[in-house]
């Protein structure tokens, strides 16, 4: 989805529009550390106002996101509703077309070629900014046992029963100290 400067009218412009997995799968990070995804399609409201010498988006996405704790591993909902507002900057010295590459600062300043605004990619970055960078399905969530590899949130550690340790539970602890390793 773009839209166009030359055709956002004086008054604004308002998008409001469903944003799906689909979509959302077009702009997902190879190893995503959340596991993302949209287990219904977002709601987008985007209001485009056309200023002297930059756009300014306004408006908020509202949904839920399927994400994996980073402490159990267990999956679980996070509600999404994030403000948006957004200054895009005209840079002509911003690489054309594919090799674009959005850059970001403190203020919410993006640069764009002046011409179209890449709704699609817009919306995939507010989601991802919105995520803190580590989920956890609750605050106190307990984790996976270190020995057995249960998870502690929903039954007890089998270590002091004396069970073998499954390749399983190895497996989980690796992914989980894979985990901690890259925060
Ligand atoms: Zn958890
Ligand atoms: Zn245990």
């Amino acid at each position: 989805m773009r839209v166009r400067i030359d055709e956002i009218p004086e008054s604004g412009r308002i998008l409001r529009f469903h944003w799906d997995e689909d979509r959302l799968r077009q702009f997902v990070p190879p190893g995503d550390p959340f596991n993302l995804k949209l287990l219904r399609p977002v709601n987008v409201v985007l209001n485009f106002n056309r200023h002297p010498d930059h756009i300014r988006i306004t408006g908020k996405i509202e949904g839920s996101l399927g994400v994996t704790c980073h402490r159990c591993l267990g999956r679980f909902v996070l509600l999404l509703n994030e403000p948006v507002d957004i200054y895009l900057v005209a840079d002509a010295r911003a690489p054309k077309a594919e090799e674009k590459e959005l850059v970001r600062d403190e203020l919410a300043h993006e640069f764009f070629d002046g011409e179209v605004v890449e709704v699609d990619q817009l919306v995939a970055e507010q989601i991802f900014l919105a995520l803190p960078v580590k989920v956890l399905c609750s605050d106190d969530c307990k984790g996976l046992c270190p020995g057995c590899g249960a998870n502690l949130n929903e039954e007890a550690c089998r270590c002091k029963a004396g069970g073998r340790q499954s390749p399983f539970a190895k497996l989980k602890l690796i992914k989980t100290g894979l985990r901690e390793s890259t925060e």
